[in-house]
């Protein structure tokens, strides 16, 4: 019995399909730096999940991948013996796609083929681009660890839907075989091939082999290893171009984009390690989701461990992607020492010190390139002084904001700016919250900073409220905002304005007894205020109130 049944693909899957193909068409060699990279992952995944169960290895540990073309069947032919899958993974992983967001994601594709090209980028089409030169992928499979009967087939033309059936596979891992479309005969060629695994898989730190051939071009019956299948990290960076910076990249970063800027740093002393880290151009379209990857790969001594080690880069920090290479750690490290170990801490502090000093570095020689990374990933570093309390004063410089200074919404103020541009006598860096920075920049609490020229930050974003909880001050200025408590304007204000203000205030003192009263308790207080140049009255919290959108947040979520 295999059997056998044909399902139709998740519908986001066939719109994802039709759209991909012709957005990647006029770059499609890709398609066999994906199946490199899925198989350079497989192997990965084995050698990790053989750290607790060394039987997975089968007694054969030598991992590598094969690629092979047959002129006459028209296929190509891509195989790995990493980990495979069994038959609930293979129509989970090819056939769905499990990620929040994905509808949304597909509705903004437009059809314009530069314009997709970008987004589908920005999502990772994988495997699936298997069907730009194919009309049909046939896929056989076998987890490590089951027997020869455990085997899984799954075929497709890439229109809507695949079949998959249980199959005998004696070699455990994976085989892609595509069945090339009817113009793509140009990748049938031993030359083509080479070519293109050399210029975007020579970094891929196993062997990538194709069958070697004698003096008269005849098969000799061999492998012939075709990258250079050493780890890109542990060449010196001299020797390193920015094309295998990058290309390694894509592999490392699941990315389909140039990194914007990457670190690469042979760490010795008390502990000795490499590591290369990137900051992608882009935030992926699931920076938000709660089951996002983390995105440092932890070898020892070249040897992979483990993926998206989460030990290794804070919260704040999550979309840094690349590989840390200890010589310390024990080879046969278990998953437990990963929790908890002190090299790891210390790798883990190296490397966000590498990367806040990359940002840095960014900020002060290339400001419109971290302009680009603060609008990709500025809303999670702000999480930064929260988590990373060691860290807080650097992160609190990489900041950047939006203020009355330039109105916009763009958040281009960073707080030495604002400090540089502070009044005689002020004191504090003035924000204010709001749900949007309309809200924020037409605020009544304004009135009186606009009318006396002092900046105000303008914060709309959700962990706005969350930052400024945990950043209460720089450069030894506190910050402070407009909306709450008793406002005070520090030495800004001239001692005739003081004296007109005691004055006015004087004349209405009984008018705030008389509205207390007819507010009864619904307010705490009402005082006379000196806020406002324009508008009446405006609604102020006590300092360690919350601020009002939250509350209101709070409310609607039933709290
Ligand atoms: P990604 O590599 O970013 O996860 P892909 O579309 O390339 O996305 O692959 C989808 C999934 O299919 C992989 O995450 C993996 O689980 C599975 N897969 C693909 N190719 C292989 C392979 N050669 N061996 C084992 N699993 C594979
Ligand atoms: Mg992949």
């Amino acid at each position: 019995d295999t059997h056998k049944e044909t399902r139709q693909f998740q519908t986001e899957v066939s719109q994802l399909l039709h759209l991909m193909i012709n957005a990647l068409y006029s770059n499609k060699e890709i398609f066999l730096r994906e199946l490199i990279s899925n198989a350079a992952d497989a192997c990965d995944k084995l050698r990790f999940e053989a750290l607790s169960d060394d039987a997975l290895m089968e007694g054969q540990g030598e991992l590598q991948i094969q690629v092979s073309f047959d002129k006459e069947a028209r296929t190509i032919t891509v195989r790995d013996n990493g980990i495979g899958m069994n038959r609930e993974e293979v129509i989970q992983n090819i056939g769905t796609i499990a990620r929040s967001g994905t509808r949304e994601f597909i509705s903004q594709l437009t059809g314009d083929q530069k314009k997709d090209a970008h987004l589908i980028g920005q999502f990772g089409v994988g495997f699936y681009s298997a069907f730009i030169v194919a009309d049909r992928v046939t896929l056989t499979t076998r987890r490590a660890g089951m027997t020869p009967e455990h085997g899984v087939r799954w075929v497709s033309d890439g229109s809507g839907e695949f079949s998959v059936e249980t199959v005998e596979k004696a070699e455990r891992g994976t085989e892609v075989v595509l069945h090339l479309k009817a113009d793509e005969d140009e990748f049938l060629d031993q030359w083509r091939l080479r070519h293109i695994i050399t210029r975007y898989s020579d970094h891929i730190p196993l062997p990538i082999a194709m069958p070697g051939t004698d003096d008269k071009g005849e098969p000799n019956g061999e492998w012939d290893t075709v990258n250079r299948a050493n780890a890109l990290w542990t060449r010196p960076r001299s020797e390193i171009t920015d094309d295998e910076y990058k290309a390694f990249y894509k592999h490392v970063g699941h990315d389909f984009e140039d990194p914007l800027a990457w670190t690469h740093n042979r760490v010795e002393g008390r502990q000795e390690y490499t590591s290369l880290l990137y900051i992608p151009t882009r935030a992926p379209f699931d920076l938000w989701d709660r089951d996002r990857r983390h995105g440092i790969k932890l070898y020892v001594q070249r040897v992979f461990i483990m993926d998206d080690a989460e030990h290794l880069m804070p919260t704040y920090l999550r979309f840094v992607r690349g590989v840390v290479d200890s010589s310390d750690l024990p080879l046969n490290i278990s998953r437990e020492i990963l929790q908890s170990n002190k090299l790891i801490d210390g790798m883990r502090a190296g490397s966000v010190k590498k990367v806040l000093g990359l940002l840095e570095d960014m900020a002060a020689n290339e400001p419109e390139k971290y302009q680009t990374f603060w609008d990709a990933f500025g809303r999670v570093m702000k999480e930064g002084p929260g988590e990373d309390y060691a860290n807080r004063e650097q992160i609190a410089r990489l900041l950047r904001f939006a203020s009355t200074h330039t109105g916009e919404s763009a958040q281009t103020v960073s707080l030495a700016d604002y400090v540089a541009r502070m009044k005689e006598g002020q004191q504090h860096i003035y924000y204010i919250t709001a749900d949007s920075h309309t809200a924020a920049l037409h605020s009544p609490h304004l009135e009186v900073f606009r009318k006396r020229g002092i900046e105000v930050l303008l914060l709309s974003d959700r962990v706005d409220e969350w930052l400024v909880s945990h950043l209460h001050e720089f450069d030894g200025k506190s910050l402070k905002s407009v909306a709450k408590g008793e406002l005070d304007l520090g030495d800004t204000e001239t001692e005739e304005e003081k004296q007109a203000q005691q004055a006015a205030e004087e004349k209405v003192k009984d008018l705030l007894p008389r509205i207390k009263a007819a507010l009864e308790e619904r307010v705490e207080d009402v005082r006379f205020s000196h806020r406002l140049t324009d508008s009446p009255a405006c609604i102020v919290l006590s300092e360690h109130d919350m601020a009002l959108y939250m509350q209101q947040l709070l409310k609607q979520a039933g709290q």
